[in-house]
């Protein structure tokens, strides 16, 4: 392992195990466009059953199943309401907006991720032909690594209900939540009316994502879907691997924040650090003045990659970084700051 580079930037860069490899190539496929694929149906009933909804559907990745979502609860003209960090609002590409004429109402993040009440409130819109129909409230759990409060999820849900809106959670991270709260999966995913989860981050597979809800939305998910380019056809190969991640790569992931716990107190001792974290699987860092972008470069040259939201670092732990890395990487933070 040590000669492999150290791959702090993101829990996408997992690759497959010999394990999952030998699930997928062993997996019964069928045409999925036509519901004939064994192991994609036996991934969305698995998972929609674990996170208590009626019925789950299989996308290439989670940006196309927050706009899956968005376009299933929304028409032409509505709304969603999300935060302004909230990945189906900042990070993928406007698609709600572009590929769905859905407006998107960001709002100001309350300090836990979460989005005030008060604020949420203020932004549904009245029934009036000046403006958009508010049709949805999107929450995201974790949200850069941090475990929103369940119960201020379900208030929130809660309260959009009874305002008439549909929710939803972009769960790409869910199972960090759940494995940091030591709750049931379904337990994060209760109150929402749709749920995303992203298999391609810390649950280690190459690609894949599921859209849970009731099984009439699933239903009308299923021509969005088309309409984006998520209809697959023999995709059971990459259903195993999701399937093999729901057995294997679900508890672990309490590796993982043991691994960014180990890893914020190392970097923690070293003079001139500001350490945000850890929040569940990631560890937040900020350094002075420009000295990211030298950072950035020395890291390179030892082989441990990082990436910086600059001014700020964003280091993540995940399945291919094992303790000796975490070792070798403060360290290596440890000799950058001693150089001046
Ligand atoms: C990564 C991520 C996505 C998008 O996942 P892809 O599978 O890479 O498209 C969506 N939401 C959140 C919160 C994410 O972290």
């Amino acid at each position: 392992m040590s000669s492999e580079p150290i791959d702090l930037r993101s829990d996408t860069v997992t690759r497959p195990t010999a394990a999952m490899r030998a699930a997928m190539a062993a997996a019964a496929v069928g045409d999925d466009v036509f519901g004939d694929d064994p192991t994609v149906n036996r991934l969305q009933s698995v998972l929609a059953e674990r996170l208590g909804f009626e019925a789950g559907l299989f996308l290439p990745t989670a940006t196309q199943s927050n706009l899956t979502a968005l376009m299933t609860h929304c028409g032409r003209g509505d709304e969603y309401i999300a935060g302004q960090n909230a990945h189906c609002y900042k990070y993928e590409g406007g698609g709600g907006a572009v590929l769905g004429s859905i407006q998107p109402q960001p709002i100001e993040h309350a300090p836990d991720g979460s989005l005030p009440l008060a604020k949420v409130a203020a932004a549904i819109k009245l029934d009036d032909p000046h403006y958009a129909r508010t049709r949805l409230l999107c929450l995201e759990n974790t949200i850069g690594g941090r475990i929103v409060p369940l119960a201020v999820c379900r208030e929130l849900a809660d309260f959009a209900h009874g305002q008439g809106l549909a929710t939803h959670l972009d769960g790409a991270r869910l199972f960090n939540a759940a494995v940091g709260l030591g709750v049931a999966p379904a337990d994060v995913a209760r109150g929402f009316d749709s749920v995303t989860i992203c298999l391609s981050k810390g649950l280690g597979c190459p690609a894949g994502a599921v859209l849970l809800g009731s099984r009439d939305f699933i239903e009308r998910a299923r021509r969005p879907r088309k309409m984006l380019g998520g209809g697959m056809r023999q995709a059971g190969v990459l259903a195993a691997a999701g399937l093999h991640a729901l057995h294997h790569h679900v508890e672990r992931l309490a590796e993982d924040h043991a691994q960014a716990q180990r890893l914020a107190a190392g970097l923690r001792a070293i003079d001139g650090l500001a350490v945000d974290g850890p929040h569940t699987n990631m560890v937040f860092v900020d350094l002075p003045g420009e000295r990211w972008r030298a950072l950035e470069a020395f890291m390179q040259a030892r082989s441990i990659l990082v990436m910086s939201y600059q001014p700020r670092l964003r280091l993540v732990t995940h399945l291919d970084v094992d303790a000796a890395g975490i070792e070798r990487s403060i360290a290596a933070f440890g000799q950058f700051m001693a150089q001046r």
